[in-house]
């Protein structure tokens, strides 16, 4: 999941389309960095997939069979231009 990353609070920023993203916690447009973003089980360490319901999100396990919540699961930000040199 790509999300845009505020580079002053370092959170998931809002996006209002149109490559313009605003931060809730800032509470103005923030210049932000694109990174992805991928949830992982607070009990097992596993990836979760992302479930959107009516209006909300959340987190089912595979591994632990059960959902997790939105509290719950670590989110880690990855770079998107890490490449590997090898190729
Ligand atoms: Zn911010
Ligand atoms: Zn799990």
């Amino acid at each position: 999941m790509k999300k845009a990353i505020c580079q002053k609070c370092n959170n998931i920023m809002r996006d209002k389309g149109e490559s313009n993203y605003f931060c809730k916690c800032c509470d103005e447009y923030t210049p932000y960095e694109i990174k992805d973003v991928i949830n992982f089980c607070d009990r097992c360490g596993e990836k979760v997939e992302v479930i959107k319901g009516c209006g909300s999100i959340s987190f089912f396990c595979n591994n632990c069979n059960e959902l997790r919540s939105k509290k719950k699961v670590e989110t880690k930000y990855f770079d998107l231009n890490v490449k590997h040199s090898e190729d």
